[in-house]
């Protein structure tokens, strides 16, 4: 800029001292003609100069860029260098776009970018296929427009996108997707659509094994637990030397029968497609039941140890119901209850063996939590504990009649009521089981009349 300034001011300066100079040899009328000819040249050759910039904007092209002369040699200059650049960035742009687009279309899942009204903005080939979509034509058209599926636009307008949500395949009925939402920055959506057709099937595959191992296995099992049964009450069958044994085939035909009904429990539950029915439940009722069972576990746990005893308290909200499976729920509250008892030591003097059942409205939620005050679990454990055979102390558990798969019930019957089951618990000094049920499924019912 200055650098162009300065020959501008030289070209004046030039201009003016030879004017001065034909000023003194000849007259002024001479010196002020020449020097109206030679600016009138000079700005016609800017004007002829910005024509010719002017023209080339209206058809921008690196290679017609004009040369340019005097001080406008520096500017179509500048101008050349810095399209040169632009051209290099675009082609940088360019072929980094040809890259992201060959990555996102590689990728099995599907990709579409949704705008601040769920508009299709971009989407990749295999969300095309697996949505029934079509960007050329589809493009800023909102989603909901195209996916007609009631579960997909609620679940797109819920805003609540912690799970993901099971789609039919648009041109494959028997395929089935996973649609995962994820919120981006300004408003924009990212949803990822991916084939669940072969997991499932795996997944199918191993309910179904699981399924019919326990049940092949269970037919065998009652007839062996039977002839021992048979066996050990006829008197004299079985030799006094070998009593020991007996009593211990009889435990362990036991243990691997409550196993063998603890996975086909856990499988009916996993095969059982939908929410569990929706019948309301006396949970008053339903609660003291538990109880009174919990109490008599408890007797039978401790029958050889003098004293011993849990104080098993209820304190439940007496107006509380809930929609649900009765069968499933008696299930899964049994399982957290029986658990407390199992892991409360009352021969241990620090240990007062207290249990506390609770049953309570909190911020719309309906909460059945079970407090113990037993062994307590490490930090490190509480997130595995749903998981199939995770035992903290597995001497314990066998000891104690465990499985291994009581909590993994617990959870499956918990998702199929929508609700969710918090941990809290402190080694040495006790635990807390709560299952958290969703507003949808509380019911309040009005206060009895005095
Ligand atoms: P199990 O039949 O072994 O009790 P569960 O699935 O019911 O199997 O529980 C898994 C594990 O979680 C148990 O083995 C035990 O280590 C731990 N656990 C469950 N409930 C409690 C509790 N109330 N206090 C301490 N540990 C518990």
């Amino acid at each position: 800029m200055l650098d162009i300034r300065l020959k501008a001011g030289l070209h004046v300066a030039a201009l003016s001292i030879i004017c001065l100079f034909l000023w003194l040899i000849s007259s002024a009328v001479v010196a002020l003609l020449v020097f109206s000819s030679a600016l009138l040249a000079y700005l016609f050759s800017h004007i002829f100069w910005l024509n010719k910039l002017l023209y080339w904007f209206k058809k921008p092209a690196l290679k017609e860029i004009p040369q340019g002369s005097g001080l406008w040699e520096d500017i179509f200059n500048a101008l050349l260098k810095y399209e040169r650049n632009n051209h290099l960035n675009q082609i940088k742009l360019n072929s980094a776009l040809e890259r992201f687009n060959l990555t996102a279309n590689a990728i099995p899942d599907g990709l579409v970018i949704l705008g601040s009204v769920n508009e299709i903005e971009w989407c990749t080939a295999n969300a095309e296929n697996q949505l029934g979509l079509d960007l050329t034509t589809d493009k800023n058209l909102p989603i909901v427009n195209l996916i007609r599926d009631s579960h997909f636009i609620a679940y797109l307008y819920s805003e609540a996108y912690n799970e993901p949500l099971k789609l039919k395949h648009c041109r494959n009925s028997d395929a089935t997707l996973e649609i995962q939402v994820i919120p981006l920055a300004s408003k924009q959506k990212l949803l990822i659509s991916r084939d669940m057709t072969q997991l499932e099937k795996v997944d199918v595959m191993r309910r179904d094994f699981i399924a019919n191992v326990s049940h092949e296995l269970r037919t065998p099992l009652t007839v062996v637990g039977g002839f021992l049964e048979t066996l050990s009450d006829m008197e004299g069958a079985v030799p006094d030397n070998l009593k020991n044994y007996f009593t211990m085939m009889q435990e362990q035909t036991g243990r691997m029968r409550r196993i063998i009904e603890d996975l086909l429990t856990l499988s009916t539950i996993e095969n059982s497609t939908g929410n569990s029915n929706n019948n309301e439940i006396d949970m008053l009722s339903l609660l003291k039941s538990i109880q009174n069972d919990a109490i008599g576990f408890s007797q039978g746990l401790h029958q050889d140890v003098k004293n011993a005893k849990h104080h098993i308290r209820l304190d439940a909200d007496s107006e509380l119901n809930l929609r649900g499976s009765l069968e499933e729920l008696r299930s899964a509250f049994t399982n957290l209850v029986s658990n407390a008892i199992r892991y409360t030591p009352t021969s241990d003097a620090k240990n007062s063996g207290e249990i506390l059942i609770s049953w309570h409205l909190q911020d719309e939620q309906a909460i059945f939590s079970v407090r113990d005050t037993g062994i307590g679990i490490e930090e490190k454990h509480i997130d595995r504990l749903t998981e199939r055979f995770y035992r903290v102390d597995r001497s314990r558990s066998r000891e104690t009649g465990g499985t291994g798969l009581g909590l993994s019930i617990v959870k499956h019957i918990l998702i199929r009521h929508q609700a969710k089951l918090e941990i809290t618990s402190i080694l040495g000094i006790g635990s807390t089981f709560s299952a958290k049920f969703p507003k949808a499924r509380v019911v309040k019912k009005p206060a009895a009349v005095k």
